[in-house]
């Protein structure tokens, strides 16, 4: 399988676009939530990076495309350096204005602790940067492996024990075999416990990230298995769950898949199920959707003629903003003709030997 997704990744790759070393990806400011579900803003910033590591040496995850956002050419330290600047002073005043508002987020499409993407000396200098702002929590991203004492201490050098930092992983599931077939992880159960024991002694939280319907198996599996999933790492101690429910991307093991009519995006009724499931059972904790992609035929969606689609998707960004758990109860009672599909679709499905597309 490796071989096959390298070959995949390396077809797709030509046709990355050089863009300006300078310049971040993407950078926009939302309201959201904070660990103490308090409402504020958050500054996200995506860093223009070489790309995952993972991604070049073993062919990457069978649902991400990330790399295709990423850096054909090398891009230094200096870079980043330039990119973080060009995007926080577009913000800066908004945030020393607003004390404590703010939240501030450093994603990479891949491991902001990684040295391949992002060197020692332009993490130093962001997170002295931000540590000398007014803001309440900090958020990167990275796989597992990266989270590490040396990594660790240089956060807590520069920001505060009092302002909450954490970093999203994506543990995409608890179950092994999933992970590591289906998706393709390379990331070990073991591997994730220590990250989290490690962050713990840093007063730093882990964001979990947990993919709805990776491929190769069925919806209800999927529901099972995210239920599952979140429920493991709360106990394990992650400081807040965050669900994405998967999307087609191009290039990717899922689209061929998809395009052979051999997986399906999951449906918003099985979304909703799990997020009831999940905040009934931790009312305290923190559970999050995603909604990008949604509901494209790409994306988590009902059928796909629907208007239910659009009224779950809103449901759904009110819900991780509020954690109002009757909003999902209330999605899920206010039916629709098309649950009845559902049922059906995942009744028969359980009898297939495979897993079904939907591909109309
Ligand atoms: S999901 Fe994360 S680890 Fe996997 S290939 Fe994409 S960026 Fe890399
Ligand atoms: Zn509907």
């Amino acid at each position: 399988m490796e071989s096959y997704l390298k070959e995949l990744r390396n077809k797709h790759l030509k046709k990355r676009k050089k863009k300006n070393p300078n310049m971040p990806i993407a950078t926009w400011v939302q309201d959201d939530i904070f660990l103490d579900k308090t409402i504020g803003k958050s500054l996200t910033i995506i860093l223009r990076t070489v790309g995952c590591r993972w991604a070049y040496e073993s062919g990457g995850c069978t649902m991400c495309s990330y790399l295709m956002d990423s850096s054909p050419i090398k891009i230094s330290a200096e870079n980043i350096i330039n990119q973080f600047e060009h995007a926080l002073n577009k913000y800066k005043e908004e945030i020393i204005k607003n004390p404590k508002n703010y939240s501030i987020k450093l994603f990479t499409s891949g491991s902001f602790l990684d040295e391949f993407e992002v060197p020692k000396e332009a993490k130093e200098h962001i997170f002295k940067k931000i540590g000398e702002l007014p803001i309440k929590e900090v958020a990167v991203e990275s796989r597992p492996e990266f989270i590490t004492d040396d990594n660790l201490k240089i956060i807590r050098k520069y920001i505060d024990n009092e302002i909450n930092v954490e970093i999203g992983v994506g543990i995409e599931t608890l179950n092994e075999k999933i992970r590591n077939v289906s998706i393709h992880k390379g990331v070990s159960t073991e591997d994730i416990k220590s990250a989290i024991e490690t962050a713990k002694k840093y007063n730093i939280g882990i964001k979990a990230y947990l993919l709805i319907k990776p491929p190769f198996i069925t919806e209800k599996q999927a529901v099972v298995d995210s239920i599952h999933s979140a429920n493991e790492c709360i106990r394990m101690g992650c400081s807040r769950i965050s669900y994405c429910p998967a999307t087609v991307h191009k290039g990717t093991l899922i689209e061929l898949l998809w395009k052979k009519n051999q997986y399906r995006p999951p449906f918003l009724w099985s979304v909703l199920e799990i997020l009831k499931e999940v905040k009934s059972q931790n009312p305290d904790k923190l559970i999050m959707c995603d909604t990008s992609g949604i509901p494209s035929n790409r994306g988590a969606h009902n059928k796909m003629d629907c208007k239910c689609n659009y009224e779950i998707k809103e449901i759904l960004n009110d819900f991780t903003i509020t954690q109002d758990l009757s909003l999902i109860e209330g999605a899920l009672d206010m039916g629709c003709e098309c649950k009845k599909y559902w049922e059906e679709f995942i009744n028969f499905e359980e009898k297939n030997i495979v897993p079904l597309g939907d591909n109309k």
